[in-house]
């Protein structure tokens, strides 16, 4: 067997050995990225969801299961600073459609029509044990403006637009909380919603793509460690992450508490969290800050910073240990 980091690099050099003048970016970032005319390109983003693997219908409403089925894309079209402009949906059933459908496409297309994104095409199939739901998303973008992975410098500042780990802890409390009827309650609601209903944020990503500050940038899908090792690698340098500068909800807290685990597991290596990850100098710190707030009213958090070399490094007072790539390996867990 290889690892998924194999596959991906034997699947990337397959598609290496093709060339276009239409062709900006292939793989290696959160979108494709193609030629579309003179100062637009257009962004292709695709996501398959496993029944079993990705989502579990004892604690995922389809409705929401269908909401997440379009943020999970929506988000890599913000992670490039774009606009969602047309979705494919296929879905593989392995007995027949169930009853359900109806609530995961009420769901699915609701939240489209949020990020003006038109449905307009897929497939469905008779599939093999669990449901299967490959979603294909192509957004658009302003050549100028479109971040890619690639840009981080040593010296940059690394950011990220929200608390880590909430997904993660939401999807223990889901599979926790299975004998008590009715789930969580208050805080850890935000837990559990992290994990059922992420929101993809498009409003976020195309304020700092157009701010002219972003460096590099990408979601955070597998985990900060994972993700960041992505973007670094991409970029040619190498990483320190303060652990003490980690924005972490109060009800993560309250969760790993009582129930003994290391939150740091759940922020570094928990995935699904869909916050952007971004670098961008020290001297444009206030600016940024100041964008977000005006824009869509949320704080965003320094948490390292980029520097020369290669690795993501944790540190925590007078520790440093590495920790790339400790994250979601779809192969592995
Ligand atoms: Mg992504």
């Amino acid at each position: 067997m290889i690892s998924e980091r194999e596959c991906i690099k034997m699947i990337q050099d397959y598609a290496a050995r093709q060339n276009s003048e239409y062709l900006v970016k292939g793989i290696g970032d959160d979108c494709a990225v193609i030629k579309k005319d003179e100062s637009t390109h257009l962004l292709f983003t695709t996501d398959t969801l496993v029944e079993g693997v990705h989502f579990n219908l004892n604690w995922h409403s389809p409705y929401l299961l269908g909401r997440k089925c379009a943020a999970v894309n929506l988000s890599d079209i913000a992670a490039m600073g774009g606009q969602p402009k047309v979705c494919l949906l296929s879905v593989a059933f392995p007995q027949g459609v169930p009853s359900w459908f109806e609530n995961f496409m009420a769901g699915f297309s609701g939240l489209l029509q949020d990020y003006d994104t038109l449905l307009v095409g897929g497939d469905t199939v008779k599939g093999f044990h669990g449901i299967v739901i490959s979603v294909t998303i192509i957004g658009e973008a302003d050549k100028k403006h479109i971040c890619y992975r690639t840009g981080a410098e040593a010296g940059d500042m690394i950011w990220v637009t929200g608390p880590l780990g909430n997904a993660a802890a939401g999807l223990y409390l889901c599979q926790k909380s299975l004998d008590k009827p009715g789930g969580p309650e208050g805080e850890m609601q935000q837990l559990v919603k992290a994990h059922l209903d992420p929101e993809p944020l498009v409003g976020l990503g195309t304020v700092l793509a157009k701010s002219g500050l972003v460096k590099a940038m990408m979601d955070i899908s597998d985990g900060l460690a994972t993700d960041l090792a992505h973007l670094c690698s991409e970029s040619g340098v190498g990483a320190e992450v303060k652990q003490e500068f980690l924005p972490v909800s109060q009800a993560l807290k309250q969760v790993a508490a009582a129930k003994q685990i290391e939150p740091v597991d759940w922020i570094l290596r928990g995935g699904e969290d869909y916050q952007l990850l971004f670098t961008a100098e020290p001297s444009g710190e206030q600016k940024l800050r100041q964008l977000t707030a005006d824009h869509v009213g949320r704080e965003i958090f320094i948490i390292g910073r980029i520097v020369a070399g290669k690795g993501v490094y944790l540190c925590d007072k007078d520790k440093r240990r590495e920790i790339s790539y400790q994250g979601y390996d779809h192969f592995q867990n």
